[in-house]
């Protein structure tokens, strides 16, 4: 499943093509196609990610919501007479849509395609705040709120790891981050939330926005400092030097050594170094 910085990223695409442009909405599958023609020809304003949700906002119109879910994502087909320039397709060119996708958005510049969302929807007036109000705080947003995260892992007596899967306790993070994070700040996934004290929270918080930034900024998830596999930079690093311990089960750690182990937790396949992170 796509995680939160992914979301973000097609966040910042889709506004750098579409914001201020009247866009051609229609649903080639046929599943949105009420709500493409509500939308079909007007101006969008803004879009918005929010955790693991898009709003798309167009002028005079409800708010668009989208939810990859585990299978969803979207193709960007640029056009070759785009005035930004670069290589793309030529209008005549351009391959039809697959039966599958719900959602495509088009200008003169550029075709955006959905397909396999888990929603997407128009929603009503208070929409888009109702489905905010159960979500936690985004790491990635600049008004996040660490107290209101902090104060949610306070109440809980289930294992961190699970609460940090947990949307209504913080928005956008996925298995990989949470793997990721634990590792680095030495955390037990098993370990209950409510015993992490407030300097393990705080660098817990610190890593979960470094990790989510630095994945916004790439374009993908890559953990692992440069020098502890012998490198200089992350671009650098081949794809399985990435990550220090996510899909990495019965493998040394890159640390101590020990076997990575892996075991279920939230539904999810969890992933640690019992010697790094002692439980
Ligand atoms: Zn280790």
């Amino acid at each position: 499943m796509p995680e939160g910085h992914t979301i973000h990223r097609y966040a910042r695409e889709h506004r750098r093509w579409l914001r201020g442009r009247a866009v051609e909405v229609s649903s080639p599958q046929g599943r949105f196609a009420a709500g493409a023609r509500l939308l079909d020809g007007r101006t969008l304003l803004t879009v918005d990610a929010y955790g693991k949700h898009l709003f798309y906002r167009f002028q005079g119109a409800a708010t668009l919501h989208v939810h990859l879910g585990l299978y969803g994502g979207f193709r960007e087909l640029r056009m070759v007479n785009s005035e930004r320039g670069g290589d793309g397709w030529s209008v005549a060119e351009v391959p039809p849509p697959t039966p599958g996708t719900r959602l495509q958005l088009r200008t003169p510049e550029v075709t955006i395609r959905l397909s396999g969302p888990t929603s997407c929807e128009l929603l009503d007036p208070d929409g888009e705040t109702r489905i905010r109000a159960r979500l936690g705080p985004d790491p990635l947003r600049r008004d996040s709120d660490a107290e209101a995260v902090a104060a949610a892992l306070r109440r809980r007596t289930t294992p961190i790891g699970a609460a940090l899967l947990d949307q209504k306790v913080v928005a956008g993070i996925g298995n990989v981050f949470r793997a990721e994070a634990l590792f680095v700040c030495g955390t037990a996934p098993l370990r209950p939330a409510n015993l992490l004290d407030p300097d393990d929270f705080q660098r817990l918080w610190a890593t979960i926005r470094g990790m989510l930034a630095e994945g916004l900024r790439m374009g993908r998830i890559v953990t692992v400092e440069p020098a502890e596999v012998g490198k200089r930079t992350r671009g650098r690093l081949l794809a399985d030097e990435r990550h220090y311990v996510y899909r990495r089960a019965g493998l040394p750690c890159r640390r101590c050594g020990t076997a990575i182990r892996a075991f279920k937790l939230a539904a999810r396949t969890a992933y640690a170094c019992p010697t790094c992170q002692p439980w």
